[in-house]
């Protein structure tokens, strides 16, 4: 950050540890905020600050939520006996495009991965044992991504949950593409995924 000015540098520094920022756009976003109004840059820091102090995570699926618990887990209308189980609540917002699933969620927070340090205990998975016990579930869709990672966290979560005699475990069928992530598959390919869903 050499040259700069260190209000500049500063800020500099702390866009580039976003994801994706490189230094170039880093550093077109710290000169553009210079040219930001007073009232431009109090909604962008009211939004920063907000996400964090709005949102709570729900106590049933462990999705962000503002209230608790979510509107989905509150809603009697869906279907009670359908889990899906998903990485993060981006997928959740990927499988909601769909408007055909009508069960619940489960966000694990994550997938198992540990070359990132993320073991089993790092993800929502005792909150998802909680909810097989006490509610009256009848099917458990893993629907996380079709990555290492996701296939390995699919296959460990089956394996926790073969107890459950009445659980019907399934996976997202195919059609989704292998390696890919499960926000970015397009709606017609994940109700496709949804309708070959197969035991694990
Ligand atoms: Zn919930």
């Amino acid at each position: 950050m050499n040259g700069y000015p260190k209000p500049i540098a500063d800020l500099m520094e702390q866009l580039g540890r976003l994801p994706g920022i490189g230094p170039k756009t880093a550093q077109r976003l710290a000169f553009h905020v210079l040219t930001m109004t007073e009232q431009g840059l109090q909604e962008l820091v009211h939004a920063l600050t907000g996400v964090k102090e709005r949102l709570t995570k729900c106590p049933i699926c462990c999705d962000w939520t503002e209230v608790t618990p979510c509107s989905r887990c509150a809603d009697s209308e869906r279907d009670h006996s359908a889990i899906c189980l998903v990485g993060d609540s981006r997928d959740v917002v990927a499988l909601e495009r769909m408007q055909t699933y009508r069960g619940l969620y489960h966000v694990l927070g994550g997938v198992i991965s540990p070359i990132d340090g993320i073991g089993p205990d790092q993800l929502h998975l005792r909150e998802l044992l909680d909810r097989l016990v006490d509610e009256q579930v009848h099917e458990l869709i893993i629907a996380t991504d079709s990555t290492m990672e996701g296939e390995a966290t699919a296959h460990y979560v089956a394996k926790l949950v073969r107890n459950f005699d009445s659980l019907a475990v399934t996976r997202l069928g195919h059609g989704l593409p292998v390696g890919g992530d499960l926000e970015y598959a397009d709606e017609m390919t994940l109700v496709r995924a949804f309708e070959y869903r197969r035991p694990i």
